[in-house]
């Protein structure tokens, strides 16, 4: 399993929220919110990071001591609407060029202490994967 998908194919900036993780972090150091309120992640999303986690190779920084896993969530039409997982770097890159456009969510998760935050969000598919497959269609 790879360690982490590369989102370089995609259409869209990637947007990063390390800064939103460093915040919430020194927040925590502060004591201006407690653990239980950024340890929450829900059941399913617990299940989706113990059954298609990629390791992140990143100690939690909550518990310090179960490694980070990083689950991406893929939205779009004629997805399920709680949105798909994909669990190989292939299945998402299929998701990246589709059609219709896709918004993904990757999402790192601790197994241990249930710290959960967005990492990166970003958008692909849509008509600049259309003009590639045309593309691809003409050259063969
Ligand atoms: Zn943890």
């Amino acid at each position: 399993m790879d360690k982490r998908f590369r989102t370089s194919t995609a259409d869209g900036a990637v947007v990063e929220f390390g800064l939103v993780r460093h915040a919430l972090l020194s927040r925590l150091e502060a004591g201006i919110i407690r653990r239980e309120e950024i340890c929450d992640a829900h059941p399913e999303l617990l299940r989706a990071a113990k059954n298609l986690g990629r390791m992140t190779g990143d100690v939690c920084p909550v518990c310090d001591e179960v490694d980070l896993v990083e689950v991406t969530y893929v939205f779009g039409a004629r997805l399920p609407a709680g949105g798909t997982c994909p669990t190989t770097r292939a299945e998402l890159l299929k998701l990246e060029r589709r059609e219709e456009p896709v918004q993904c969510y990757a999402v790192e998760v601790c197994t241990g202490c249930n710290f959960h935050h967005l990492a990166r969000k970003w958008v692909a598919g849509g008509r600049r994967a259309r003009r590639t497959q045309t593309q691809k269609k003409a050259n063969q």
